[in-house]
């Protein structure tokens, strides 16, 4: 059987319970180490074997699972942050449907989630932003027309890229088309989690070249939004005391 996992953004003790009891009981372990700490590994028993993906097709994941399934052993594909996002997850389960092995999917901590606790951010503030926009810039990957970034910031809400560090003169040219304007807050956040961790706070008018100042081409998450401004937002309902819930009468 094989257990996909979510390694969490870096920080070996952001995995799952789950995930690590998972990894605990691993035959092979299949990670993708361009961005999976590898002291996860140390959660894995002595003698199972490892794989690093990023050497990897997808034809030779697949073998090294068929030999761990011939060897009678589980194997754990630990993904970074959680597999559901850009992890390249879709095309294993459906060729693992495929050959007759089963798999389950553990979830992990999105890097948007350790990015957002990093900075002290809330996405979703009452009165300023109630939805996230995660996207990334057209790369080698290409981005359907529909959701061309110009597009995607005439809403002005919450947004992160990923895979897109490399771009950001293109990423904040795009952005400033949309509803944001130079001084909408933005910040980029690299290795969130990890040792090596950076915080640029910045607008998104001074966007690509605060990135090029610190040296920051990938590896990196762009916040933009008004989320991230210190205030200009409302009190929620739910724990205002006028305010009736089905757990607690308001008083007014
Ligand atoms: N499934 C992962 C994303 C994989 S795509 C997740 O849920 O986080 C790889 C991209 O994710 C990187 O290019 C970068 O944009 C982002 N990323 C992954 N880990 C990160 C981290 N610790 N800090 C900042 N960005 C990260």
């Amino acid at each position: 059987m094989v257990h996909f996992v979510g390694a969490g953004p870096g920080a070996a003790d952001l995995l799952t319970v789950r995930g690590m009891r998972l990894l605990a009981r691993a035959g092979c372990v299949i990670y993708a180490g361009s961005l999976v700490n590898p002291a996860l590994l140390a959660y894995a028993p002595a003698g199972c074997t490892v794989y690093n993906s990023a050497e990897m097709t997808l034809e030779q994941v697949l073998q090294a699972i068929r030999d761990a399934e011939a060897a009678g052993v589980d194997t754990v594909r630990l993904h970074t942050g959680d597999p559901c996002l850009y992890g390249a997850i879709q095309e294993q389960m459906d060729a693992l449907d495929a050959l007759g092995i089963p798999w389950d999917d553990t979830p992990g901590v999105s890097s948007f989630c350790a990015a957002a606790a990093a900075l002290g951010a809330e996405y979703t503030l009452p009165g300023v932003s109630q939805s996230l926009i995660i996207t990334r810039m057209a790369g080698r990957t290409p981005v359907p027309a529909g959701e061309d970034l110009t597009a995607l910031a005439s809403h002005g809400c919450s947004m992160v890229l990923f895979l897109s560090a490399g771009l950001l003169d293109e990423v904040q040219a795009r952005l400033l088309q949309g509803a944001y304007t130079p001084d909408t807050p933005a910040a980029i956040v690299y290795k969130a989690s990890w040792p090596q961790q950076k915080l640029l706070r910045c607008t998104l008018g001074t966007l690509a070249r605060t990135a090029a100042e610190a040296g920051v081409r990938s590896t990196a998450l762009v916040l933009v939004g008004d989320f991230l401004a210190q205030g200009g937002y409302q009190r929620s309902k739910l724990y205002d005391p006028a305010f009736t819930t089905g757990f607690r009468e308001g008083k007014a």
